[in-house]
């Protein structure tokens, strides 16, 4: 999963970053309004965190624009403590959610994970599939009720694929959820992690379809493949 942050106080925005990629998202960080508009528009991102006063381009201004260049990525917004017109004017302009500062770093990942489930149409905090379990406030992940351990990376690939279990997810799409913008993924380090993935998993449990890309057995299927 990957998460655009747009946050001009370098301190929170520091903190953000780190705390957001302590639980495995791959981050991007931006401190202004243009570039946030420039950005969140052509990169995929799971979602975004938008800081209302920015320099450049005010936040509710980019989040206006995004929407009306049909980008629908989930946003939530960071107003001002007690500043309830903002609020309203956030989500008018086409916020999911919003939190006012300060706030509870926790809060913050609660409320981002329930954004990234909803936008996939997914009510529950555990995603299921098949023998699978994550637990998307833990990041753990349990086979048939035993804990796997998984590397970052892993849990990237396995957890924006659990978000779209029974889906056919391309190579392309994979890599860019998993990765920050200005990394330059190898195109076949998707497949490495896929395939240390695989040992982890029950036979089938990831399906390749060749020309396609990978899809996770809803079925969860602990036949050969
Ligand atoms: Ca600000």
């Amino acid at each position: 999963m990957k998460v655009l942050l747009v946050e001009d106080e370098p301190t929170l925005a520091r903190q953000l970053q780190r705390a957001l990629q302590q639980v495995g998202y791959a981050v991007d960080a931006v401190a202004d309004g243009r570039r946030a508009w420039e950005q969140g528009g052509v990169e995929p991102y799971d979602a975004i965190v938008l800081d209302l006063g920015l320099p450049r381009l005010d936040g509710l201004t980019v989040l206006q624009r995004w929407r009306d260049e049909g980008v629908r990525t989930p946003v939530l917004i960071l107003t001002a403590r007690d500043a309830w017109h903002e609020k309203v004017a956030g989500i008018d302009a086409g916020a999911d959610d919003y939190l006012a500062k300060p706030f509870h770093l926790e809060e913050l990942l609660a409320r981002l994970r329930a954004l990234i489930r909803r936008s996939h149409g997914v009510v529950q905090p555990v995603l299921r599939c098949g023998a699978l379990a994550l637990d998307t406030r833990t990041q753990r992940l349990t086979v048939a009720g035993q804990p796997v351990e998984l590397t970052a990376q892993e849990l990237r690939v396995l957890s924006y694929l659990m978000h779209r279990a029974g889906e056919v997810v391309g190579r392309a799409e994979l890599t860019e959820h998993i990765y920050g913008a200005d990394a330059e993924p190898d195109s076949n380090t998707v497949e490495v992690f896929i395939a240390r993935l695989r040992r982890k998993l029950p036979a089938g449990a990831i399906e390749t379809l060749r020309g396609l890309g990978y899809r996770l057995q809803p079925a969860g299927s602990g036949d050969a493949p």
